[in-house]
């Protein structure tokens, strides 16, 4: 640097740690965070891009503009109910508010009458048996992958897992649910095909011979009988193929005859449903729901909470008591144990009022309709029919009538890195504003960004 150089002109760190604006941001940020800015607004002065008499008030900006975690709140327009890239689904305010209580010192673990320790998350054990009386007991933990992980190794381990070549599915950012549960010590026992597996294929699997029950062994060794042989599978697994569909020529084996097969050789039925519908919901016809797949005789039902339960991420285990007390007690359990926020917002979830999933679930689109036209009206932008979606990990193909804006395709970039930010869908060289996911109280947020990047009419 010269004695003239303008860079000698940049304000110092504590002139600028000094500003009023800056120290009121410091107790919301940290200064970690708040030096973190500061730094690189710096940086961005020497590197000639900003000038040096600047700095001040980009620092103010940036620490006011700055929240303390780099997550930033987005608005879902794209009608998809459970985005995966969104966070899934969003919680609702009781649940909100129950994280909030939750974050401080709570009685977690204590019992505050006694002052004796108490089982972690009872209150949310009872809810889900309450919400889903089918179940003797339930076992939450961290999430889907996590229980299916557990129930896997807790009753297979150095076993096999009996499993339909139909269900071996992916469930997103290239995360297979075969390479889990090989990766836990399990052995993987495919049986039928991809469009068709019958109860026989499930049945030649526990055979040593590749027999069935009650056929005869090579000569010489006698019949064949089921309970006399220490045999090699651990559970039979049912995997609900949650986000895609095969059609046309197509067949499986019903849940109460592998429950029975299962039964006879004394190994359980695992089902992974993944949605977490704790019942038959009428708006999705053909989703599997926890309280069906125990009657008609899983041992374990295994779901989500964050997609069609609408709840925060976690792994839910419903089974009768001696099953989830297997569970329970096995040395993985603690490894993905939930958090003591996980438990208040599901807790919350199940007592409380409908989570917004559920409420955008069965949406009344009169109602989408008109809060698009006046939108539109206010925009002078058309309106087009536009299907919504369950989206990740529920009710593949299930299309929800709807409304959404039409606007051009060239604003769905400047949309996203707006400021409320909008995500809306691209679709057929258009950029469609479902307000589907959208609460009604976010409209006008809603409506002033999209007048920024629309112009007036
Ligand atoms: C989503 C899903 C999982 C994984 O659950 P996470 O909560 O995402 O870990 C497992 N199985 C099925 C069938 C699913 O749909």
């Amino acid at each position: 640097m010269t004695g003239d150089d303008p860079r000698r002109s940049i304000p110092r760190t504590d002139v600028l740690l000094g500003l009023p604006e800056v120290l009121d941001a410091r107790d919301r940020l940290g200064e970690i965070r708040i030096r973190g800015i500061i730094h690189d607004v710096q940086a961005r002065a020497r590197r000639g891009e900003l000038a040096p008499s600047a700095v001040g008030s980009e620092v103010v900006a940036a620490v006011r503009g700055e929240s303390a975690s780099s997550l930033g709140a987005v608005l879902n327009a794209t009608g998809v109910i459970v985005h995966t890239n969104l966070g899934r689904a969003p919680l609702s305010d009781t649940a909100v508010a129950a994280v909030v209580e939750a974050s401080g010192y709570v009685d977690v673990e204590l019992d505050l009458a006694s002052g004796k320790r108490s089982t972690r998350g009872v209150g949310v054990r009872e809810a889900l048996v309450r919400a889903c009386p089918a179940a003797g007991d339930t076992l939450v933990v961290n999430n889907g992958a996590a229980a299916l992980m557990l129930a896997c190794t807790a009753f297979a381990a150095g076993r096999e897992v009996v499993i339909s070549r139909g269900e071996m599915i992916e469930i997103g950012a290239g995360f297979r649910l075969t390479d889990l549960i090989v990766s836990t010590g399990v052995r993987l026992r495919e049986v039928g095909t991809t469009n068709r597996t019958h109860l026989r294929d499930y049945a030649d699997a526990f055979s040593p011979a590749g027999l069935s029950p009650g056929a005869g062994l090579p000569p010489g060794a006698g019949q064949y009988d089921p309970r006399s042989v220490e045999h090699h599978v651990g559970a039979i697994l049912k995997v609900h193929p949650s986000n895609f569909r095969v059609q046309g020529f197509t067949a499986s084996a019903g849940l109460s005859e592998l429950r029975d097969l299962a039964h006879q050789y004394g190994v359980p039925l695992i089902v992974d449903l993944g949605s977490g519908l704790l019942h038959h919901d009428q708006a999705l016809p053909d989703e599997p729901d926890a309280t069906s797949a125990l009657e008609a005789g899983a041992d374990v039902v295994i779901a989500s909470g964050d997609k069609l339960l609408g709840g925060p991420q976690a792994g839910i285990l419903l089974g009768d008591k001696d099953v989830i007390a297997r569970l329970a007690t096995h040395p993985l359990a603690r490894a993905v144990r939930t958090d003591k926020l996980t438990l208040a917002a599901l807790e919350a979830t199940l007592t409380g009022p409908q989570p917004p999933v559920t409420r955008y679930l069965h949406v009344d689109p009169e109602r989408v309709k008109q809060r698009t036209e006046r939108l539109a009206g206010e925009l002078g932008v058309p309106i087009v029919e536009c299907d919504g979606r369950v989206g990740g990990g529920g009710a593949p193909g299930v299309r929800l009538p709807g409304w959404a804006l039409r606007l051009p395709v060239s604003v769905a970039g400047p949309l996203r890195t707006g400021d409320p930010a909008v995500l809306a869908r691209v679709h057929a060289d258009a950029c469609l504003v479902d307000l589907r996911c959208i609460p009604e109280r976010d409209d006008e947020r809603l409506l002033t960004a999209l007048r920024a990047q629309i112009p007036a009419s």
